[in-house]
C-alpha cells in the first residue's frame, strides 16, 4: 500500500519544496528590491504610503547651512502649514511642497516625511495626540550670499550659482523671475498660463537653456590648447573687428571694436570675436564633440534638483558656418548656468569637478544625525595643465581685459564674460559671467546671467563682485 503512495508524497514534498524556495526567493527579492529603491518608492507622490505618513508625522524642517530656518510646518489642530520665512528668497532652490513638489522640497522628501525618534516618544506622541515630528535636513545653502545675489539680480530676469570649488557645495542658488513657495497652491493656475519666458516655476539656474556667448570661449580655447600643447603659445592674429571665410561666413567683433595684434591670450582677455572663429575653424571637429562632452554635454548631470541636459552635438558633419557661430557661443550653442559653473569650478579645482551638494546632514527632531553627506569627487573634466593654462587666460579676462570691473585690493578673481546675442539681433545681449577667487588657491565660484540688460562686463561683473565681497567679508 505504501509503495504505491510514496512515490506521489515524494512528488508532493518535491513540489511543495520547488515552490518553498521560489517563494522564498521572491520575498528576498522583494525585499532588496524595496531596500534599494525605497527612496524612489517613497518619492513617488501617488504613493499613499506617503500620505499616511502625512497623516502620522509633522513634515521635518529645511535649514541653512548655519541653522537658519528655510522651511518649516505648523499644525493647526486640523490641517498643517509649511511656513517659508524668507518667501520668495529661496523659492526654487528650496522649493515648494504642494503640486508634486520641487527643490529641496521634492528631493529630500522621503525624510522630511520620515520622523526617526524613538517608539517611546511616538507612543508619547499617540497618547497626547499629537504629530511626530519629521526629520530635518541641513543644506550647503547661506542666507546671506543668497540676499545678496537676488538682491543684486534685482527687478531683471535670470540666474546665478554661487559654490564652493573645493566640495562643491552650492552657496546660493537664484533664480528670476520668483514666487512665494507658501501660496503655490493659489497662485497655481496663473503661473500654468504663463509662457515659457516668464514662466516664473522654471529653475532658470539649473532648467534654463541660454545662448553661452562668449563665455563658450572657455570650451573653445580648451580644446585649442588640447590640439596644440607646444604651440598655442605662438598663436598670432591681427584682428580687423571682422572674421571673413567664404561666402556665408561673416563675424564681427563686439560693438565694432578692433583688437589689432593679439596671441592667444590677449585673443581671450578681450573676447575678440575674430580671432576666436579663426580658433575654432582651425580645430578637429570630431574631437571638439568629445571635449563637449567631456565637459558635460548630452549626458546626465550629478544633481538632485530638477534640471535640464544642455545638449550641443559637433562632429565632423558640422557645416563651417555652423562652426564659425559655435566657436563664439552662438549658433545652436547653449548651456545652463549650473553646468557652466560645473566647468568653472572643474577648471578652479585643478581639473576634478566635485560632485555638486544642497545637503550635508539629515537630523531627527532630537538633532541626531541619520544622514551624512561628504564631498565627493564627481570627475576629473580637463588635465591638471589644462586647468591651470585655463587659469590664467581666466586671470587675464580680470587683469587686462573685460571683467577688470572685478579687480579688488582684497582678492585676486579669474573668469570670463559674456554678452550672448539673442533674437538673431546684436543688440539684444544676455550678460554673462562665470568666474572663481581667488586665482591662487581658489574657493568660491559665481554664474551670472542677467537677461537682455546688454554686455556681461557692464552688467554681470558687478554682480559677482558684490558676490565675492561678501563671500571673503569685504563691504
Ligand atoms: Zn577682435
Amino acid at each position: 500500500m505504501s509503495k504505491k503512495r510514496r512515490p506521489r508524497k515524494l512528488e508532493t514534498r518535491i513540489t511543495i519544496g520547488i515552490f518553498l524556495t521560489l517563494f522564498s526567493a521572491m520575498i528576498i527579492y522583494l525585499c532588496i528590491y524595496v531596500h534599494n529603491n525605497e527612496q524612489v518608492l517613497m518619492s513617488n507622490s501617488y504613493n499613499s504610503r506617503q500620505k499616511i505618513l502625512a497623516k502620522e508625522n509633522l513634515r521635518g524642517s529645511i535649514y541653512d547651512k548655519y541653522g537658519e530656518v528655510l522651511a518649516y510646518s505648523e499644525n493647526n489642530g486640523s490641517t498643517d502649514v509649511r511656513i517659508y520665512p524668507y518667501k520668495n528668497l529661496f523659492s526654487h532652490v528650496v522649493g515648494y511642497h504642494t503640486k508634486g513638489k520641487s527643490g529641496i522640497e521634492s528631493f529630500a522628501n522621503y525624510y522630511l516625511i520620515n520622523s526617526n525618534i524613538s517608539l517611546t516618544e511616538k507612543a508619547e506622541n499617540d497618547l497626547k495626540g499629537v504629530k511626530n515630528p519629521g526629520n530635518s535636513v541641513y543644506t550647503t545653502l547661506d542666507t546671506n550670499l543668497q540676499k545678496i545675489a537676488s538682491d543684486s539680480l534685482g527687478m531683471f530676469k535670470g540666474a546665478i550659482v554661487v559654490s564652493d570649488v573645493k566640495t562643491g557645495a552650492i552657496l546660493a542658488m537664484v533664480s528670476k523671475p520668483d514666487f512665494d513657495p507658501s501660496t503655490v497652491d493659489e497662485d497655481w493656475d496663473k503661473y500654468l498660463a504663463m509662457s515659457d519666458d516668464n514662466s516664473v516655476l522654471l529653475n532658470r539656474a539649473t532648467q534654463g537653456q541660454y545662448p553661452p556667448g562668449s563665455t563658450f570661449k572657455i570650451i573653445t580655447a580648451l580644446e585649442y590648447i588640447r590640439e596644440n600643447p607646444d604651440s598655442y603659445k605662438n598663436y598670432r592674429y591681427t584682428c580687423n573687428g571682422r572674421y571673413t571665410n567664404g561666402a556665408d561666413i561673416n563675424i564681427s567683433c563686439f560693438h565694432g571694436s578692433t583688437h589689432g595684434e593679439e596671441d592667444f591670450f590677449k585673443s581671450f582677455a578681450k573676447s575678440c570675436n575674430s580671432s576666436f572663429a579663426n580658433i575654432g575653424m582651425s580645430l578637429d571637429r570630431d574631437k571638439f564633440g568629445k571635449t563637449l562632452n567631456e565637459l558635460l554635454y548630452n549626458e546626465k548631470l550629478p544633481l538632485d534638483i530638477n534640471y535640464n541636459v544642455s545638449k550641443l552635438t559637433v562632429d565632423s558633419s558640422l557645416s563651417d558656418y555652423d562652426m564659425s557661430q559655435i566657436s563664439i557661443g552662438q549658433g545652436n550653442a547653449t548651456i545652463s548656468p549650473i553646468q557652466l559653473n560645473m566647468i568653472t569650478n572643474a577648471i578652479a579645482n585643478n581639473g576634478i569637478l566635485m560632485k555638486p551638494m544642497l545637503i550635508t546632514e539629515v537630523v531627527d527632531a532630537n538633532n541626531m544625525i541619520i544622514k551624512e553627506y561628504k564631498p565627493e569627487e564627481y570627475k576629473r573634466l580637463l588635465s591638471e595643465d589644462e586647468a591651470t593654462v585655463m587659469k590664467e587666460l581666466m586671470a587675464e579676462v580680470v587683469e587686462k581685459g573685460t571683467a577688470t570691473k572685478l579687480q579688488s585690493e582684497h582678492y585676486t578673481a579669474a573668469g570670463k564674460t559674456g554678452s550672448a546675442e539673442y533674437n538673431g539681433n546684436s543688440l539684444d545681449s544676455h550678460a554673462w559671467f562665470t568666474g572663481f577667487a581667488p586665482v591662487d588657491d581658489p574657493k568660491v565660484s559665481v554664474t551670472i546671467i542677467v537677461e537682455g540688460v546688454g554686455t556681461g562686463g557692464e552688467y554681470a561683473v558687478p554682480i559677482a563682485k558684490r558676490i565675492i565681497d561678501a563671500y571673503f567679508g569685504v563691504y
